[in-house]
């Protein structure tokens, strides 16, 4: 395949994903290349908060501020993927009690909007939590989900008439002496190869930004910094709990659509394609959550998981105190490099002022002067309602997601009178239905089992894909006639993927529930037996903590 564009964007995050729909909106011909599913990366494996800005007011004024001014923007132009659940800063009895009066002051000065509070009311809102609470702040803290808002970003650029090209891997950058010109790689889905050619090329692969520069032949030091966060199987709390006291490892707990996820620690590892949960930080966040909520570790871990921070700061020395700011790297003047700009660092926060400075440099690149947009163009959501569990059993409830397939599958005969029927629901912890899956699968230009995942949060709830995968992976067989090697590829794909969360929260609950699954999985399937196009470890061997 051999295309051009005007402004090639690498990676599908939410850098590249903002990147690419504020210059849609500008009117420049744009395509993003993913190798992934969107959300493949960083963006799709954070702690979900959309900071007010308190939690960088005292050490970095300048976050706080970005963050304070795009936590309202992003209110303003996805709000369908945003939960408002506000914040608090809140003080434990192991928390500095000088620290209030700074953090106070230090919102003030950087305008980030903050109301104290009693811990009675505090407590009255937040039953769960430390009764021995000392001074509380409220702030503009929310959730909100990566998934929905690449979605809705894809969406907008795609309205806009942009274009995502996901399982596109870059390997080469093109240049005619020292200009960029393009790129090259593989389509993992096919194995085939592509070249695009473009105006620009904006580098916006997080923390693998540092890869793609010296593919151009340009130093880029980026630090990955591995943070591992775990999911709590309830909604422990309704407000997003932040600890009153310098940024440290577990002093944030944010809740997220049915859980509530503890977070995170700070540590950086050679490769962001290569990081390990260790039993120290599993240990160290249930500790931690502990301080917030007196008994936590009695509550049922789920999962954990660990994303890798694109940090840069070339003076830095630990990743916790690494500069969370964002860096605009214009490669011509940088390293004699034209043709290509790199946008580095940064937070999911604030990726919408990143993109608008990132865009503006590409005008100003190209000579021609475009407005941003982005900041007040509100971004509709498509027809089906996206992640939040009330507004898919709403649809459920209505009969809006009933289909013929759907009828079909509950009845096992042909519809007679389908609208009649319920929806047939393949995911019951997060109401994913046939139509739903069937829907996603013909839209998705190369779909596997594990985008429906990321997609549709299959298999994410509390049984963690134990009745929703078999289902899942049969119909992706049914719908796309892949051959039953394949199928159980996948299917034992995305088991491993699921497992290997689970794998470091092993005890309790979490530990009768694997076992069901392995139970179901190995003796009722004979997982252990199924012909595979490839050799897949299919149940955790390596020592659990
Ligand atoms: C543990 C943790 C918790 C965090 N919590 C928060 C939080 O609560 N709030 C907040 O605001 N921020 C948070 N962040 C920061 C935030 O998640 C990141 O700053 C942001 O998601 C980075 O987005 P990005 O688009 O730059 O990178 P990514 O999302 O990583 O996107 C880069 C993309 O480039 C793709 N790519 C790489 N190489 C290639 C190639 N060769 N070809 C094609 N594609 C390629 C990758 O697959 C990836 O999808 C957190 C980060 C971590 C690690």
């Amino acid at each position: 395949m051999k295309l051009s564009t005007e402004l090639l964007i690498l990676g599908g995050g939410a850098t590249g994903l903002g990147a690419a729909w504020d210059a849609a909106l500008r009117g420049f011909k744009t395509v993003v290349l993913e190798k992934g599913d969107l959300a493949h990366g960083t963006s799709g494996r954070y702690h979900g908060l959309l900071h007010s800005g308190g939690r960088y007011v005292v050490r970095d004024p300048q976050s706080a501020r970005e963050c304070a001014a795009e936590n309202a923007a992003l209110r303003r132009i996805i709000p369908s993927a945003i939960e408002d659940t506000g914040g608090y800063f809140l003080s434990t009895p192991a928390d500095p009690a000088d620290y209030a009066d700074q953090f106070l002051a230090a919102c003030h000065t950087c305008a980030v909007p903050v109301t104290e509070i009693t811990t009675a009311q505090a407590l009255q809102r937040e039953p769960l939590l430390n009764p021995r609470l000392g001074r509380v702040f409220q702030v503009r803290d929310a959730a909100c989900d990566s998934f929905d808002a690449l979605h809705l970003l894809a969406h907008g650029l795609r309205a806009a008439g942009g274009e995502v090209f996901l399982r596109h891997r870059v390997t080469e950058i093109l240049k005619s002496g020292d200009r960029v010109v393009g790129v090259a790689g593989e389509n993992l889905a096919t194995g085939e190869p592509f070249t695009f050619h473009a105006d620009l090329v904006l580098n916006c692969s997080g923390a693998w930004a540092g890869h793609i520069a010296a593919l151009a032949g340009c130093e880029v030091k980026v630090t990955a910094g591995k943070g591992v966060m775990i999911a709590m199987n309830s909604r422990l709390v309704n407000t997003v709990v932040n600890r009153l006291k310098p940024p440290a490892d577990g002093d944030i707990l944010v809740p997220v659509g049915t859980v509530s996820v503890i977070g995170t620690t700070d540590t950086a590892v050679p490769s962001p394609d290569q990081y390990a949960i260790e039993d120290w930080e599993v240990d160290l966040l249930m500790g931690e959550g502990e301080q917030l909520i007196p008994g936590f570790s009695r509550h049922r871990a789920l999962r954990a998981w660990a994303g890798v921070r694109p940090l840069y700061d070339p003076g830095g020395k630990d990743t916790r105190h690494m500069s969370r700011a964002h860096a605009l790297l214009d490669h011509e003047e940088r390293d004699g490099v034209s043709g290509m700009l790199s946008m580095v660092g940064g937070k999911f926060t604030t990726f919408r002022h990143m993109a608008q400075l990132l865009v503006d440099a590409a005008c100003a690149k190209l000579k021609t002067d475009r407005p941003c947009v982005t900041a007040r163009t509100l971004i509709e959501p498509p027809g089906t309602p996206l992640h939040a569990l009330p507004k898919r059993l709403e649809a459920l409830e209505s009969g809006k997601w009933q289909t013929a397939s759907d009828a079909t599958t509950d009845t096992g005969q042909p519809p007679t009178a389908s609208h009649q029927q319920p929806a047939a629901t393949i995911c019951e912890c997060e109401l994913v239905t046939r139509s739903q899956i069937e829907t996603n699968l013909r839209q998705s230009g190369s779909p596997i089992l594990n985008d429906l995942r990321r997609d549709l949060r299959l298999g994410m709830g509390p049984c963690q894909a134990g009745f929703c995968a078999y289902r899942a992976a049969g119909i992706i067989h049914e719908t796309l006639g892949h051959s039953h090697r394949n199928s159980n590829s996948q299917l034992l794909q995305f088991l491993q993927e699921r497992w290997k969360g689970e794998r470091p929260v092993m005890w309790g609950h979490s530990l009768r529930s694997l076992e069901l699954d392995l139970h179901i999985y190995r003796s009722i399937l004979g997982l252990d037996t199924l012909p595979t196009e490839r050799e897949i470890e299919v149940y955790p061997t390596e020592r659990t903590s």
